[in-house]
C-alpha cells in the first residue's frame, strides 16, 4: 500500500525511538516542530508517488512479487529503471532540496547484491531472508534509514585496532534467536523520522574485524538505539523560506547492546564481503547524489536568473552575465549527463540487479563534490550582495520602516518589490546560511569523501586498457604512418572506425 505524506507522518506514531534534540529528550517525532522540515521533506516522496502525473518515475513494479512500490523501495533491473530512479530523486530534490529517502533505495540495492554473492559462494540462506524482508518493506511503504558511517575513531587504524571498540558498531553476542550489537554509527540521515535503519559496514576489512562485518535492519524504537540529533533546516525562522518548511535532520545512533532477530540479519561476520557490499551501496549512492544535486542545481539556475531580471538586467544581452548561468548550467547538466550516462551504461549483477556504472556515477559524485562550491559562487555572483545583508522579515510590515524598504526592494519596474525581496531571501537561506554550508558539506562528503570516490575511480577505471591501446599504435608503427589516421576513422571525436553506437535498450537486463 503507498501512503500519503499525511499517513506517513502519521505512521511515526506507531514507534517511540529514544531521540535528543537540543540537550533534551523529545517525545513526538510526529509532532516535534524542529524535526517538521525533515518530516515533510519524506512526506514529498509519499505525495509524489500518488500524483498520476509523477507515477512513472516515482512507482516501479517489483520485479519479484509484481507488487506497485515507491520508486525509493525499488530493486532495480535495467537501464530504465536507473534513469527513472536518477530522475525520481532529481524531482523530488527540486521540491525540497534533499529527498533523503533515496538512501533506502540504494542500500536495499546493495544488500541484494551482496546476500545473494554471499549465498552463492557460501550457501545459507541470507538473499532469501533479505528478499523476505524487502517485500514487507515495500508493502508497509517504510523509510529506511542508512547507518553506515561508524564513528571511527583512530582513522588510521582498522575497526579491531580502535582501543574504543564502540568506534565501529559490532557484534557483542550470537544467540540462538539472534545476534546482538553495540557501537556508534556516527552520521544518519533523517534519523529520528526513518521508520527502520540498515546498519551496514563502511569499509573494508580483514578478518580480525569479522565482528564488525554487520549488516541488519533495525527498528527506529529497538530497545537499546539512542538518537542524538539536530534540527532539520531552519524551523520557526522566518527568513529562512525555503527551509523553514523542507530540510534534513541527522543523527548520531548509540547502540547499546541492540538484539537484532536473525530474520534481520543480513550479514554476521562475513568479513570477505565488507568491501563488496560497501562499494555497492557507494556506487548506488552515488548515482543518486547525481540527482540530488542536480535538483538543488535547478533552484540555483531558476532564482539566479529571477534575481538578475529582478535587478533589472537581461541575462540574455550578451553581457558576462549570460556566461555565468551557461556556467552554471554546463556544472549541473555536466554532472547529471554523467548520471544520465551511468544509467544508459548500467551493469547487470549476478542477483539481477542492475548497477549504474561505476566509473560514470563516480566521476559525476566527484564533479559535484566540488562544484557545488562554484554552483554557490556563482549564484552569489549574479545576485549581488543583498541576499545575505537584507533586514529580516520583521521590518515587512514595521510602518517606521517599511515604506523607505520598499525602495530598496524595487529593482525593475514591472517586477514587484516583495517578488525581489522574496527571491533575496529564497538565495540567501539556500546559498549563504548553514542550510547552505550544509548543501556543500552533503556534496563534499555525503556518500563518501572526495578520495574515497577518487580512488574507485582510479581502481575501476581500465588503464590498462588505455596502456594496451598505445602499446598496441607503437608497435605497429602506426603513429609513424598516415594509415593510423584512416584506420580510426578519420573523424574527429571518432575512437573507432564504426564511431559510437548507441547502447541497445535497457543494456543492464539481464
Ligand atoms: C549531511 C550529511 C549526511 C550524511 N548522511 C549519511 C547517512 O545517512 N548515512 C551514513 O552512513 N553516512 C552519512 N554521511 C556520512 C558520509 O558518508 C561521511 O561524511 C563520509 O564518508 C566521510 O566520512 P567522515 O565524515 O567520517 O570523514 P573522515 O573519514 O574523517 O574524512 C575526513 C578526511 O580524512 C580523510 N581520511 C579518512 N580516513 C582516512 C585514511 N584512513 N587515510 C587517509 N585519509 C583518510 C578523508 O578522505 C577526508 O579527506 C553523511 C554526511 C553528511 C555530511
Amino acid at each position: 500500500m503507498l501512503m500519503s505524506g499525511e499517513e506517513y507522518r502519521e505512521s511515526l506514531r506507531g514507534y517511540s525511538p529514544t531521540v535528543f534534540l537540543d540537550g533534551a529528550q523529545i517525545n513526538s517525532v510526529a509532532d516535534e516542530p524542529r524535526l517538521a522540515p525533515g518530516v515533510a521533506a519524506v512526506g514529498v516522496t509519499y505525495d509524489f508517488a500518488k500524483l498520476e502525473r509523477h507515477q512513472p518515475v516515482m512507482v516501479a513494479e517489483e520485479q519479484s512479487s509484481s507488487a506497485k512500490v515507491n520508486r525509493f523501495l525499488h530493486i532495480n533491473r535495467s537501464s530504465r529503471d536507473l534513469l527513472n530512479k536518477l530522475e525520481a530523486v532529481r524531482l523530488v530534490c527540486q521540491r525540497v532540496g534533499c529527498a533523503q529517502r533515496y538512501l533506502s533505495q540504494d542500500a536495499l540495492n546493495a544488500i541484494h547484491q551482496a546476500t545473494y554473492r554471499i549465498e552463492a559462494e557460501a550457501g545459507g540462506d541470507l538473499h532469501q531472508r533479505f528478499g523476505a524482508y524487502l517485500h514487507r518493506v515495500q508493502a508497509e511503504d517504510l523509510t529506511l534509514g542508512v547507518a553506515m558511517t561508524d564513528a571511527k575513531g583512530d582513522r588510521s587504524k582498522r575497526p579491531h585496532e580502535q582501543t574504543n571498540t564502540n568506534a565501529y558498531v559490532h557484534i557483542r553476542e550470537r544467540r540462538a534467536d539472534g545476534f546482538v550489537i553495540s557501537g556508534t554509527k556516527a552520521i544518519v540521515t533523517g534519523a529520528p523520522y526513518m521508520h527502520e535503519l540498515l546498519v551496514m559496514p563502511g569499509r573494508n576489512m580483514v578478518e580480525a574485524d569479522s565482528e564488525f562485518a554487520v549488516c541488519c535492519a533495525v527498528p527506529i524504537d529497538a530497545k537499546g538505539l539512542t538518537i542524538i540529533t539536530r534540527p532539520a533546516g531552519r524551523p520557526g525562522d522566518d527568513a529562512a523560506v525555503f527551509s523553514g518548511r523542507y530540510g534534513q535532520s541527522t543523527g548520531v545512533c548509540v547502540f547499546e547492546d541492540v538484539f537484532v532477530p536473525w530474520q534481520n540479519v543480513f550479514m554476521a561476520g562475513e568479513w570477505q564481503h565488507a568491501q563488496f557490499l560497501t562499494r555497492a551501496y557507494a556506487c548506488h549512492h552515488r548515482h543518486s547524489c547525481i540527482g540530488a544535486r542536480a535538483g538543488f542545481g535547478d533552484l540555483l539556475i531558476g532564482a539566479s536568473l529571477m534575481m538578475a531580471e529582478a535587478n533589472g538586467l537581461d541575462a540574455a544581452g550578451g553581457t558576462h552575465l549570460r556566461e555565468r548561468m551557461v556556467e552554471l548550467i554546463k556544472i549541473v547538466e555536466g554532472f547529471f549527463a554523467c548520471g544520465v550516462a551511468s544509467s544508459t551504461y548500467g551493469v547487470p549483477d549476478a542477483s539481477g540487479c542492475a548497477e549504474p556504472e561505476r566509473i560514470f556515477a563516480n566521476v559525476g559524485k566527484l564533479l559535484l563534490s566540488t562544484q557545488i562550491y562554484d554552483m554557490q559562487r556563482i549564484a552569489h555572483d549574479l545576485s549581488g550582495g543583498l541576499i545575505v545583508a537584507l533586514p529580516g522579515p520583521d521590518e515587512d510590515h514595521n510602518p517606521q520602516t517599511a515604506a523607505r524598504l520598499e525602495e530598496l526592494w524595487q529593482g525593475k519596474d514591472d517586477i514587484p518589490p516583495e517578488r525581489r525581496r522574496a527571491v533575496a531571501r529564497f538565495l540567501g537561506d539556500i546559498t549563504a546560511s548553514d542550510t547552505a554550508g550544509w548543501f556543500s558539506l552533503i556534496s563534499l562528503h555525503g556518500g563518501g569523501s572526495p578520495a574515497a570516490t577518487s580512488l574507485e575511480i582510479y581502481r575501476s577505471y581500465p588503464l590498462e586498457d588505455k596502456v594496451a591501446l598505445v602499446e598496441s599504435l607503437l608497435d605497429r608503427g602506426l603513429l609513424d604512418s598516415e594509415q593510423s589516421e584512416t584506420e580510426t576513422g578519420d573523424q574527429p571525436g571518432r575512437c573507432c572506425a564504426d564511431g559510437c553506437q548507441a547502447p541497445e535498450e535497457d543494456k543492464a537486463t539481464p
